[in-house]
């Protein structure tokens, strides 16, 4: 089987395992871990913010980042199929008792035009407080496309006119980095909080971070103890972290090189296909993933209409050609 449902699927190589197996650990709870210590340092760092904080899934860190800049009875303005708005079930107004209203942007990109129509000032007892927009880089569901730089740069000087704060979600922002050479820095500087994902492509087993100020991190440590997200002897996954980060970075170029042939053997522009992830409208979407599992080769929905392929470290480039010849055989059927 070739498994194309999500780059989550990788499993860590032995080279990671023995890395996890030699990391120094504490209890991270009393701040004693020294391999997650110097993780959240040196990714704080690499995004060219104050602090960071280790969490066990990216919806975590994303939860935590969000309630960072919006308070209850306050909004988030995302695009429509953003993760924090589909995929994290509800867990902003759940816990942390903040509404989204949404934008629809062209393959997930900013609407400016359409934020600004959107936003709504502090006006007292009448309307819901914009506290904050959250972007994605790359966007998942709109097929890991690429948000540029220069209009992320466009939200940032609007959001200082307005006072609006930045959430990224930056789950796959490694990818965005090594598609278009853009320095992780200049990601950083235009959020006030970000999430990243070690998770993902970069194949760590477990890990995300929360990013931003001093301040927004011990906020955050506080509630991600009081979610039960309080780890101990945690280093062992901070160390598949920094190994992920050493070892599976760069890589990414090789994923995003099979994506694009697996976009074309779908009948897409191989100029479209951004990064690591094809989403492709089909009417016949369930039947057409049922049909290519049967061929050796899983594929997924992400909606009536949407079969979405992910390709990661454990996706070789033999893989990728096979997987490109059944897709391409079954999507001309
Ligand atoms: C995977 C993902 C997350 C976090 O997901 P977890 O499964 O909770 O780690 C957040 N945002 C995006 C865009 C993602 O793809």
């Amino acid at each position: 089987m070739i498994d194309l449902r999500s780059d989550t699927l990788t499993r860590p190589t032995e080279a990671m395992r023995e890395a996890m197996a030699r990391a120094e650990v504490g209890d991270d709870v009393y701040g004693e871990d020294p391999t997650v210590l110097a993780l959240q340092e040196r990714v704080a760092g690499m995004f060219g913010h104050e602090a960071a904080l280790f969490t066990p899934t990216g919806s975590m860190a994303n939860v935590l980042a969000v309630a960072s800049v919006v308070s209850p009875g306050e909004e988030v303005l995302c695009d429509s199929s953003a993760h924090i708005a589909r995929a994290e079930l509800g867990a902003h107004g759940a816990i942390s008792g903040i509404t989204m209203r949404t934008w629809t942007g062209e393959r997930g990109q900013v609407d400016l035009a359409a934020i600004e129509s959107m936003y709504a000032p502090d006006m007292g007892p009448f309307f819901v407080r914009t506290a904050a927009v959250s972007v994605e880089n790359t966007h998942n569901f709109a097929g890991g496309t690429v948000l540029p730089i220069d209009d992320l740069r466009d939200l940032r000087a609007w959001a200082d006119t307005t006072g609006t704060k930045l959430h990224l979600d930056g789950a796959r922002l490694w990818n965005a980095h090594v598609a278009t050479g853009t320095p992780l820095a200049d990601y950083g500087r235009i959020a006030d909080v970000l999430a990243v994902c070690l998770s993902k492509g970069l194949g760590a087993p477990i890990g995300s971070l929360m990013i931003g100020s001093a301040d927004a991190i011990d906020l955050a440590r506080v509630r991600r103890k009081r979610m039960g997200g309080g780890m101990r002897q945690v280093g062992v996954l901070a160390a598949a972290g920094a190994y992920a980060l050493d070892h599976h970075v760069d890589r990414l170029a090789d994923d995003h090189v099979h994506a694009r042939l697996l976009g074309e053997a779908l009948g897409l522009d191989p100029a479209t296909v951004d990064t690591n992830i094809v989403v492709v409208d089909r009417p016949d979407a369930a039947s057409f993933v049922a049909a290519a599992a049967d061929e050796g080769v899983r594929i997924a929905t992400v909606g009536p209409r949407a079969v979405r392929l992910v390709t990661h470290l454990d996706v070789t480039p033999a893989d990728a050609d096979r997987a490109a010849v059944v897709l391409s055989r079954l999507a001309a059927r």
